[in-house]
């Protein structure tokens, strides 16, 4: 590992200063994706910021009834809150699909944001990856690409987003509560995470110096109808194939609202948005959970080993929006 210097900021001002005038700095946080990239000489960072320090561990309920969540949570925390275990279920069975028990005490919320895709070439050193090294090219076009994108990829990058707890947020609009040097800015989740286009390394809208601080939940009650399925190779410690978080409103047997957002198919969490609007207004059957499903994946570029995919994640909305309509008719 290259060497670096380490520094741990008094409060967020002091932390925000310092990496804005550090530009090879990155923010320390639990670590959990960081030091293994560190380990690998992937990421080499000239400064750590250690942000463990700072207030940023609580979860709050806010006066309009929805929740903040400080970045530094630990996702083993925030799936055992009551709260949210109530009101934002998706978020609970996201958090406890992801990674290890041990992972889970130590990963924070702000990080799982800035997890780095597990796209093995960008492990390997010696393979060519443009989003390691730009302009490298992409050794996961003609090689092993199973578990790669068929949404949202460019020509230069097909690599996935590897966190749930993020499809769960998209599906619910979280927001990204950002620290600058200049000002707070609040962040839509899907407008954080970037599609790869041109530029593969460039993988959020986070602004030099930028501290993720809190991520925001709104009071949405069709959040208390949702639910998070994750279809890998293994039963624990996987990352995702596929996986769908949704959230149904169904009355009187018609879809009133529908949120739905997919991982292991795209560079970022993807909101399915062509199969919400196709849900709304229909029956809430069979027939139209499939329709939406054709629908949003009408657009995927499968590459050699990962066309399976496609049916998977028709199968895995299906199966989604069939439980939570069940539970919407015996409520
Ligand atoms: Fe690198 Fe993306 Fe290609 Fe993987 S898919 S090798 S991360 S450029």
């Amino acid at each position: 590992m290259r060497a670096f210097e380490y520094v741990k900021p008094a409060d967020v001002a002091a932390a925000v200063r310092i990496a804005s005038e550090h530009p090879g700095s990155r923010f320390l946080g639990g670590g959990t994706n960081l030091v293994d990239l560190m380990r690998e000489g992937i990421e080499t960072p000239d400064l750590l910021v250690d942000v463990t320090g700072l207030p940023l561990g609580e979860i709050e309920d806010r006066p309009d009834g929805g929740v903040r969540i400080g970045a530094l949570v630990r996702n083993s925390h925030l799936a055992a809150h009551r709260g949210i275990r109530e009101r934002y279920p998706v978020v609970a069975e996201a958090l406890l699909a992801g990674a290890s028990p041990q992972l889970r005490n130590m990963a924070t919320i702000g990080g799982n944001l800035l997890q780095r895709t597990r796209c093995s070439y960008f492990y390997d050193r010696a393979a060519a990856c443009n989003k390691r090294e730009p302009g490298a090219g992409c050794d996961a076009m003609g090689g092993f690409n199973r578990s790669l994108a068929i949404l949202g990829t460019s020509e230069h990058c097909i690599a996935t987003h590897p966190s749930d707890v993020c499809v769960a947020f998209a599906a619910l609009d979280a927001t990204v509560i950002l620290e600058g040097p200049d000002r707070e800015r609040r962040v839509p989740i899907v407008d954080f995470h970037r599609l790869p286009g041109a530029t593969p390394d460039v993988e959020t809208t986070i602004a030099p110096g930028e501290l993720i601080t809190a991520i925001e939940l709104s009071p949405t009650p069709i959040a208390r109808t949702s639910h998070y399925r994750k279809v890998r190779d293994r039963a624990s410690y996987a990352f995702a194939l596929v996986s769908v978080a949704a959230a149904l409103d169904v009355r009187a047997g018609t879809v009133a609202e529908a949120r739905v957002a997919l991982g292991g198919v795209a560079p970022k969490p993807w909101r399915a948005g062509e199969a919400e609007r196709t849900l709304t207004g229909a029956p809430a059957t069979e027939a139209s959970f499939r329709r939406a499903a054709d629908a949003e994946l009408a657009q995927v570029v499968p590459r050699s080993q990962n066309g399976f995919k496609v049916e998977l994640a028709k199968r895995t909305i299906v199966a989604v929006l069939g439980r939570l309509a069940a539970e919407a008719e015996a409520a």
